[in-house]
């Protein structure tokens, strides 16, 4: 059966270099051929002549010596590439967006507007779209809402956008109430901080209406007169929170911090499984509620960094409005490119069975709800530059209804003119979007990507699939792995995955100590992990590694974690449980190792049965095992 994703890739050995080396080549020469004849009756500044002086050639000595230089250094970089790479969220990259990306950078488009990159600006709203559709937004320009998405460096820039976007709309009313136009709006602050994102833009096309209007409330607004002067004005917005679960980045304390909320109020929204708890989320909001303190947005992760878990973001949507409006801001940097698993060609969402053929446990009803939520969020981060097989460099943000714009951008829609049609608003980039300059080049790669494999359940979903089944691979090696290690180690799956990223934890049996069950776990780690005085190649896997803290955790999974390893976590001798984490992102996971071994996950169980088994020896001290 001929394998559907081999074309995409250059491959673990590099297999398909000579598709990879000619394409480029073909690429690189044609780009030379532009240049060419752009004014070919100019005289080349670089003469022939030049290309043969002494000083010419000590010039491109230098340069092949610093370039030859650097490659030798990056020898030393972790082989992301490769199936025994089950670390960070990385993997070997789309072939067709990694050759649009360095082929693009020739012509060094720059996507700040389309003066600067006619054809890449294009491509990155074409992107948007793609995007959009993926995760069900509505893009009809006709109806309301219709979603605009553009591409960020990262996610959490992406992050750091959708709260500044809520933060502009949650405080608009009362602006526009400060502008003192005839809209008859409440005189109650804390009203007008409970409405709904759709009424706030609906207020803003009647501000738009109004002639002056815009301006007016321009000048009463946060963005221009500044938090301090507009919580003095309005007392209740000093209060005002974000609820984030604690299994959330650690970019949004960033955010916090840089839109001057403050990381203080940043409120933990406790969970369970490492995922929302949805009745603690409720009682949080109906008590700030009943102490009239405002929240300005919830965010829910759609894969945890740690654990790849995923919220429950349908039960999240149901709380909004009952009684606090709030922006909810879905954190997808991770799972972003799940639901392509979860969409047909046309865009419509699969039921759940459809989606599960071909697996064991994917996806739970809870993962298909929340998927299907994702289209009710107004705001999603999403990381190209991770299950999108893209170079670092790209994030995406996306907003359900492309008007929240409007609220920030540089120039208001009106110096457009009258004439300006929402379409060409929405052109430029560099105008609402929180960064300047950026590279066409992302553009075209997740473009190209997203042409080749377009974003369905036939196509960009395989690659998500191939993860998922990675991931349940491991997953169902469980049970055998704990019984081949028992004599040693107790092993614990901490929280069960939800997509593709799985993490163990180890307790040396015997022990009750927490620190050192960790100690040991690091041990473990030590083996697996980037060393700059070590050859890659010595290295048989490379992983990663996170801490759970316990007081993240709930009384009845402290008690399951503790039997289930047996360690005293009731008087715990350290802050958290280390454990091994695992990204399975790489397409040959499955694939066969050599002919003992039948796949890397089963290579991978292995190596780590003899390692814990060599850590374990008596009187082995503390030095790596012999030949690591
Ligand atoms: C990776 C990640 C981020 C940060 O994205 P960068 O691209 O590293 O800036 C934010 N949130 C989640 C859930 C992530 O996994």
């Amino acid at each position: 059966m001929a394998d559907e994703l081999a074309p995409y890739f250059l491959g673990p050995y590099g297999e398909n270099n000579d598709f990879f080396e000619k394409t480029l080549l073909e690429l690189v020469r044609d780009h030379v051929f532009w240049r060419r004849n752009f004014h070919p009756e100019d005289t080349p500044p670089i003469s022939t002549r030049e290309q043969h002086t002494a000083d010419f050639l000590d010039g491109t000595a230098k340069m092949r010596q610093e370039l030859h230089l650097l490659t030798a250094q990056l020898k030393r970089s972790v082989p992301f590439f490769h199936p025994r790479y089950l670390g960070h969220m990385v993997s070997d990259l789309l072939m067709p967006g990694l050759i649009a990306q360095l082929v693009t950078t020739l012509y060094n488009p720059n996507n700040i507007v389309e003066e600067s990159a006619p054809v890449t600006v294009q491509l990155e709203l074409e992107v948007g779209r793609q995007l959009a559709r993926m995760l069900g937004y509505s893009l009809d320009v006709k109806q309301r809402p219709c979603a605009l998405g553009h591409l960020t460096s990262g996610g959490t820039v992406a992050n750091d956008e959708g709260l500044w976007l809520a933060r502009a709309t949650k405080l608009y009313p009362l602006a526009v109430r400060d502008a003192r136009l005839d809209l008859r709006l409440s005189t109650d602050d804390w009203e007008l901080l409970n409405w709904s994102t759709a009424q706030i833009l609906e207020l803003a096309e009647q501000v738009e209406a109004l002639p002056g209007g815009v301006a007016a409330v321009k000048a009463t607004r946060v963005e221009t007169v500044g938090l301090g002067r507009f919580c003095a004005k309005h007392p209740l917005v000093a209060e005002l929170a974000v609820l984030a679960p604690g299994t959330a980045h650690y970019s949004w304390q960033k955010a916090m911090k840089l839109l001057g909320l403050g990381a203080e109020q940043l409120v933990e929204v406790p969970t369970a499984q490492a995922r929302i708890d949805v009745p603690s989320l409720q009682a949080l909001l109906e008590r700030r509620a009943a102490e009239q303190k405002p929240v300005l947005a919830v965010i829910g992760v759609y894969g945890t960094t740690e654990f790849g878990t995923l919220d429950p973001l349908h039960e999240i949507v149901a709380l909004r409005g009952k009684p606090l409006e709030f922006w909810l801001h879905v954190d997808a940097a991770w799972g972003g490119y799940l639901p392509s698993l979860f969409r047909d060609a046309s865009g419509a969402l699969l039921p759940r069975e459809s989606v599960a053929a071909g697996f064991k446990h994917f996806p739970s009803e809870r993962v298909h709800q929340s998927t299907a939520a994702l289209a009710q969020a107004d705001s999603v981060t999403v990381d190209p530059h991770k299950l999108g097989f893209v170079p670092f460099g790209a994030g995406a943000f996306l907003a359900r209804d492309r008007r929240v714009f409007d609220l920030v951008q540089q120039e208001a829609s009106y110096v457009f003119g009258a004439s300006a049609s929402p379409e060409d608003r929405y052109r430029k980039p560099g105008r609402f979007s929180l960064e300047g300059s950026r590279p066409g080049a992302a553009a075209a790669a997740c473009y190209v990507n997203h042409r080749v494999l377009p974003l369905d359940a036939a196509h960009f979903g395989r690659l998500m699939a191939r993860s998922v089944r990675a991931c349940e691979a491991l997953y169902d090696r469980l049970p055998s792995l704990t019984a081949e290690l028992a004599p040693q180690v107790r092993v614990c799956v901490p929280f069960e995955p939800d997509c593709n990223l799985v993490c163990l934890a180890f307790n040396p049996k015997g022990n009750r100590s927490l620190a050192a069950a960790n100690a040991f776990t690091r041990e473990v780690f030590a083996d697996m992990t980037v060393r700059g005085d070590l050859p890659v190649q010595l290295r048989d896997f490379y992983g990663s590694n996170t801490t759970v803290t316990l007081a993240h955790l709930g009384a009845a999974e402290l008690k399951r974690l503790g039997s289930e390893l047996e360690l005293d976590l009731e008087h715990p001798d350290a802050d958290g449980l280390f454990m091994l984490r695992h990204t399975l992102m790489n397409p040959w996971l499955l694939s066969p190792v050599n002919a003992d071994e039948a796949n890397y996950i089963e290579a991978y169980c292995h190596y780590i049965v003899d390692l814990v088994k060599a850590l374990s020896s008596p009187g082995r001290g503390h030095a790596a095992p012999a030949g690591r």
